[in-house]
């Protein structure tokens, strides 16, 4: 644990646009709150629980919590919401730090919630002290009888009033392992008649004899997230809580956990803390709720993701078609395409669902700018250009991209016989069309015209080459290739292209709001059965030289990156991150 690293890495700053550009109502807060002196610095943290991979929603979470500490020169933690032991798991935590990392924040300091659980501990026989917890020994069943409705006020448990004695020595002998799971709870004790369902004598502990991945069988009994995630802020001097609207009506029991332990004026609270040594600044946070990053065609709820994988609906967390971080960068989603997104949805107390295709239109966006262009031919047919000598082979320079040329250029290898998009060739042209027909002539990217003379067949009517004539005046830049010919088509040289493996992914559900089962169906029901295509391609070898997770935009196909675990230069394996148009519209 380390409280000297920034909070963010100081090359990686340079993405969030300066403070001032950013109005958002958090943001204004955040400047008031500077500008009157209420908070001399300012400091955040992301909270996961880690009971699976973090989603699209989450890097809304992450680039607010980070992104605000870097703008105004703060510091965010990384805290493990780590108090519900049952559903957690290692191989969560890594993931999530990977994910952090990859959308380019770094934590100030790494925190459990686990962490604090010997100060959670001292806070709850504080608040039994006082008067303001007890332990109670109705059932879950009774618990929730007793808890009324949103109409009708609840009963109050008849353990309220037990002293806080022998509170203090039930709580303790919970704390010992003396009781079953479920036997009894700790609970505050605050209003059972107020509106705010929260308030009724919410628990505060639980018994769980469970083993926890941080700290073993040390506790057999586990503190609830609204204490836990309160006096964690608390403890760590947050000054700026932010989370999602659904914990609006959290938010008095969180003050309430706040103001009722007080740990600013109850240092003695903090010591298990010192005598870790674990920095400390104790602080009275402010929770402030944003609305949630919801998008169509998505489902994005932990349970949901958890189901298609454990049902083997995709290939696992990192699948291209998940919403996971894991699979969107594997899909070829780059960090600046998802920081532009959360941008442009932008942060307030609306919520609303955004329409995919600005998701697909960020990342468009990053990689059209970003992404050097090379060509690949993903359903090939041969084209034998009848008129150059057999063996020919000539190298042709090309631009790494049209708009930038700091991307430099490349050379690319031409010969006799190339490879083309069979959709590319129509024996019966529909109206409109400029592409290749028997006799008819369209350009060779950087190569020339080639006019169709023969069109070879299979004893099936498939058609299996072509074979045409290269004008040979009609380079670019020659008199010839002035002449008016519409079409202009991609190819690679068959005798030097790379064969690859080429994955057309699109999106994984195939209607707008898969969550929604009102007519009986379910998610799972909504599957788009044309989400994954594998195909064999060919591209041309300074595509195949890529490195794992470099991204292309393979001309008039889209955008593909370089499989990140899969591909290798010899054996190339490409995912379509997304489509050149918006093909779902309208
Ligand atoms: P889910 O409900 O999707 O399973 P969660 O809220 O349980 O996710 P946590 O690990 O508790 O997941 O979330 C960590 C942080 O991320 C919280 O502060 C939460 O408010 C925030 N967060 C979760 N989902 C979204 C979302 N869709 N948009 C913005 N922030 C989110
Ligand atoms: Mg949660």
């Amino acid at each position: 644990m380390s409280d000297t690293v920034p909070s963010t890495a100081p090359e990686k700053r340079a993405t969030d646009a300066p403070a001032s550009t950013k109005k958002d109502f958090i943001r204004q807060i955040v400047r008031e709150d500077l500008a009157s002196g209420k908070h001399s610095a300012i400091r955040t943290r992301f909270p996961p629980e880690p009971n699976g991979y973090l989603h699209i929603g989450h890097a809304k979470a992450i680039c607010l919590d980070f992104g605000i500490a870097a703008e105004f020169d703060g510091r965010c933690n990384l805290r493990f919401d780590d108090t519900n032991p049952a559903k957690e798991d290692p191989e969560f935590v890594q993931a999530i730090q990977d994910d952090v990392r990859w959308l380019g924040y770094e934590w100030a300091s790494l925190r459990h919630a686990s962490d604090y659980f010997e100060v959670y501990y001292l806070a709850a026989e504080k608040l039994i002290r006082d008067g303001k917890a007890f332990v109670c020994d109705l059932s879950p069943e009774q618990v929730r009888e007793y808890r009324g409705t949103l109409t009708e006020p609840g009963r109050e448990s008849p353990y309220r009033n037990r002293s806080a004695e022998e509170s203090l020595d039930l709580f303790r002998r919970m704390r010992a392992g003396e009781f079953p799971d479920g036997a009894r709870t700790l609970r505050a004790r605050i209003d059972m008649a107020s509106g705010n369902i929260n308030l009724r004598d919410p628990a505060l502990y639980r018994i769980k004899h469970v083993e926890h991945q941080n700290t073993g069988d040390a506790w057999p009994i586990y503190p609830m997230y609204d204490i836990a995630h309160a006096l964690g802020d608390a403890i760590e001097g947050i000054t700026h809580s932010l989370c999602t609207l659904e914990f609006e009506d959290h938010r008095p029991l969180y003050d309430w956990c706040v103001d009722n332990v007080d740990l600013a004026g109850h240092p003695e609270l903090l010591q298990p803390l010192l005598a870790k040594g674990l920095p400390i600044e104790a602080a009275k946070p402010r929770q402030i709720e944003f609305s949630r990053l919801n998008i169509n065609y998505t489902v994005m709820s932990k349970r949901k993701l958890t189901q298609l994988v454990a049902e083997n609906l995709v290939d696992g967390w990192d699948d291209p078609r998940m919403y996971t971080l894991q699979g969107l960068r594997r899909r070829g989603y780059t960090p600046a395409a998802l920081r532009l997104l959360v941008d442009r949805v932008g942060i307030s107390k609306q919520n609303s669902v955004i329409d995919f295709s600005v998701l697909e239109g960020c990342l468009r966006e990053d990689l059209d700018a970003a992404a050097p262009r090379r060509m690949a031919v993903i359903d090939p047919l041969k084209l034998v250009l009848a008129n150059l000598p057999e063996g020919h082979e000539e190298s042709l320079d090309f631009p790494n991209h049209p708009k930038d040329a700091s991307l430099g250029q490349r050379r690319v290898l031409f010969s006799r016989e190339l490879w083309i998009e069979r959709e590319d060739f129509a024996e019966v042209p529909p109206k409109g069309w400029k592409r290749l027909v028997p006799g008819g002539e369209a350009r060779l990217r950087g190569a020339g015209i080639v006019r169709i003379d023969e069109v070879v067949k299979d004893d099936g009517g498939q058609v299996v080459e072509l074979r045409g004539w290269l004008d040979p005046e009609s380079r670019p830049g020659m008199e010839g290739a002035n002449r008016k010919v519409k079409g202009t088509i991609h190819w690679v040289s068959a005798p030097h292209a790379v064969a690859a493996e080429i994955r057309l992914y699109d999106r994984l559900f195939s209607v707008e709001r898969p969550d929604d089962e009102s007519d009986g169906k379910g998610y799972r029901d909504h599957l788009n059965p044309d989400s994954k295509r594998t195909v064999a391609g060919w591209v041309e070898p300074a595509a195949a030289q890529a490195v794992p997770e470099q991204s292309f935009q393979f001309e008039r196909s889209g955008y593909f990156v370089a499989d990140r675990y899969d591909h290798a230069p010899g054996r190339p394996v490409f995912n379509r991150s997304v489509t050149l148009r918006d093909t779902w519209a309208g």
